[in-house]
């Protein structure tokens, strides 16, 4: 059999970004190896806030370039508390990248696995199954720190920008619909919500209005509206009648974490944030200074960001090999759990993080 080779640029990053990273790429290995036909390529760049400490540059000379260069890029977690700039904003190389790498469909799933907690007492909660698709390079983030962009900033007064534009809008509400497509290809709902505040905001009006251009493309596959704050209430009322929400970037930050603690905790939530032409697969949680070094952290988030990263690579490049991997991971996962194998120290079990990933590793063995 032909093996396709994938470089995969590694930033391990911070806090528990180093183990979660660690785990994933240990698990990564076992589906490769029983897969086969693909093989991941891995290459460490260092940055984060800890080598800003150290060497006054967030990412190391290159790095950028060859996180760029590579096929895709696995994240770990970036950002210290005590490790700041001057405007007392943390360390974001990461945000840079979003931006350099015009990475703006943020896609954030939320999946119940059995026996991991249910933060709800209908049983319904055991079906949740959406994805928060949040827009990544706009919106409110447009005027991150990092970015510079204020128009005022002054010590009387700060604005920051919402930016909607067309031409990013567009790409990522067809990136909404098509995924709906594939969920229902795979047995889920083919439903898109539009979450925005377009009753009061001209830039979420006219995010509405790109939505409904583009769903005319889109014929078989379901939409709603929600405002955001309303989504808020939904999320909460009743999060299995959601399929794929698409939102801009601060709305999208907010609901993702509501939307880990509904399955459990930010251990779960995992990331791949996708452009034309690259794409980054991270947790969604940050470094969690608070149990660093202790092997507690919930590498999950971080595995299935990996399983992300494997369907990610497996499309662009037309080979089932990666994807299989990929849907094999969720199912060690959800066996895991099923099973009672899996039992993360964030949900009160008596796993860390290496003994998670052991785990996940055995469970994928033939
Ligand atoms: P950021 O702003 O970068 O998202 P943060 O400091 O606001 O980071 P996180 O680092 O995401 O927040 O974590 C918040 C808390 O959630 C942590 O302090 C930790 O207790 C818990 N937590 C986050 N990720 C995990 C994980 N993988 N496993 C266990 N607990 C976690």
């Amino acid at each position: 059999m032909n093996t396709r080779d994938f470089q995969v640029a590694v930033i391990r990053g911070d806090g528990i970004g180093i183990d979660v990273t660690e785990a994933t790429l240990a698990v990564l290995a076992a589906a490769e190896a029983r897969v086969g036909g693909f093989r991941l390529v891995a290459e460490d760049l260092d940055g984060g806030a800890a080598y800003y400490r150290e060497t006054g540059r967030d990412m190391a000379p290159g790095a950028e370039a060859a996180a760029a260069g590579a096929d895709a890029i696995l994240l770990g977690a970036i950002g210290l508390p005590e490790v700041r700039h001057a405007d007392g904003t943390e360390i974001s190389p990461h945000l840079r990248l979003r931006e350099d790498l015009q990475l703006y469909a943020g896609v954030r799933p939320v999946k119940a696995y059995p026996n991991a907690p249910q933060r709800l007492a209908d049983p319904r909660a055991g079906e949740i199954d959406l994805v928060i698709l949040r827009e990544s390079t706009e919106g409110l983030f447009y005027s991150a720190a990092v970015h510079d962009r204020s128009p005022v900033e002054t010590d009387a007064e700060v604005q920051d920008i919402l930016r909607i534009t067309r031409a990013t809008t567009e790409k990522l509400h067809d990136f909404a619909f098509r995924l709906a497509g594939r969920r229902r290809a795979r047995g889920g709902k083919g439903l898109v919500t539009c979450v925005d505040k377009a009753n009061v905001f001209r830039s979420m009006a006219f995010f509405r209005k790109i939505f409904d251009e583009r769903r005319a493309g889109f014929p078989d596959i379901d939409v709603s509206y929600n405002y955001v704050d309303a989504q808020a209430l939904d999320l909460v009322r009743q999060p299995w009648a959601f399929g794929v929400l698409v939102m801009e970037n601060m709305f999208g930050d907010i609901l993702s974490d509501l939307g880990g603690g509904l399955v459990g905790g930010m251990g779960m939530a995992a990331c791949a944030e996708i452009g034309d032409a690259h794409g980054l697969f991270q947790p969604a949680h940050g470094s969690a200074p608070d149990i660093t070094g202790q092997d507690k952290a919930n590498p999950l988030a971080a595995i299935l960001s990996g399983a992300l990263m494997l369907d990610y690579l497996g499309e662009r490049a037309d080979l089932e090999a990666p994807g299989e991997a990929a849907a094999l991971i969720e199912q060690a996962v959800h066996q895991g759990f099923a099973e009672n194998r899996l039992r993360p120290m964030e949900f009160g079990g008596d796993m860390g993080t290496r003994a998670v990933a052991r785990e996940v590793v055995a469970l994928l063995r033939p």
